[in-house]
């Protein structure tokens, strides 16, 4: 497969890679009828799967939670994975994986013996725009309505469907959550703040998905000898905040200039997300002359 060769995008369904156009699921399937099913989104570089371990590792913790076996092994997804790549080269890429409950009548409780239905396609990876990264980009904020398991990634996305809505509908890209006071995450992202050079983050708990994007910041940030802290943000320190930023395999990291309508800091992306994002950008340039495994 090569991208001179197809004329329509090639996705995998339950063992086949066939032409998106004729990847079909019955209606009967419970992600279609429940929202009962997890997914990934993990980014590829220079065609080689990032951090696919902890992607990986994600997915079992959420098939887990929703009490669900894996219907394969890493070794079995990285070779789905890698071939669904092929199609677009080595161009940076999104590989989206999705695995529901199945097809069977419509009935809450688990059915049994009812084999899982497997998703995956790749997308051109489309990171944020220059205009983007130069100005920083609006948030609002808006109560944490969801519910209490967000460490899964659940199909189940409603809650932050309308949560982004009332940012998109105030001309914000992204909706800050917070709960009891405090800061979770994005509708789609985690979120860092800078205060007095110090970059924080909330700590991990079911109130917040893992993000693989967090875990490298906090990584990055640790290995170039940045204070960074896993605490966590009440609702002041965030609208006090020197620097806020939104990380996700998409928007890598990306600063929030203007939070409710008001300049964060001096309403430009800060002195700290330029050094962090520089290393970012290195560490991703590194992966892509690394071998493929
Ligand atoms: N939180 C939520 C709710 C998300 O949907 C995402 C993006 N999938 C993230 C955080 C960031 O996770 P990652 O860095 O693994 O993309």
């Amino acid at each position: 497969m090569s991208a001179d060769t197809i004329s329509e995008e090639i996705v995998y369904l339950n063992g086949d890679y066939l032409p998106i156009s004729q990847a079909c699921v019955p209606v009967l399937d419970r992600g279609f009828i429940f929202g009962d099913g997890v997914y990934e989104v993990i980014p590829a570089y220079g065609g080689r799967l990032f951090r696919l371990d902890e992607h990986l590792g994600r997915l079992d913790n959420s098939l887990e939670a929703i009490r669900l076996d894996n219907p394969y092994g890493h070794k079995k997804w990285q070779e789905v994975l890698s071939k669904l790549l092929q199609q677009y080269g080595d161009s940076d890429q999104s590989v989206y994986l999705q695995i529901t409950r199945g097809v069977a009548k419509r009935d809450h409780g688990f059915p049994p013996d009812t084999p899982a239905t497997v998703f995956a396609m790749s997308s051109k990876l489309s990171t944020p725009d220059a205009t983007s990264l130069a100005r920083g980009i609006a948030a609002i904020t808006s109560t944490d309505t969801r519910w209490q398991n967000c460490y899964i990634k659940t199909i189940a996305l409603l809650p932050n469907i309308l949560l982004r809505q009332q940012a998109l509908d105030r001309e914000a890209l992204e909706a800050i959550l917070i709960r009891d006071g405090r800061v979770t995450e994005g509708t789609a992202s985690n979120v860092f703040i800078v205060q007095h050079g110090v970059i924080k983050t909330p700590p991990k708990s079911a109130q917040l998905l893992p993000g693989i994007t967090r875990d490298l910041v906090v990584e990055l940030a640790h290995a170039n000898e940045f204070a960074c802290e896993e605490t966590n943000i009440s609702e002041a320190e965030l609208n006090s905040a020197d620097e806020i930023w939104i990380t996700s395999s998409t928007k890598e990291i990306l600063p929030v200039t203007q939070l409710n309508g008001q300049a964060v800091g001096h309403g430009q992306p800060g002195p700290v997300w330029h050094k962090m994002i520089a290393i970012f950008q290195a560490y991703k340039a590194h992966l892509r002359k690394q071998s493929k495994s």
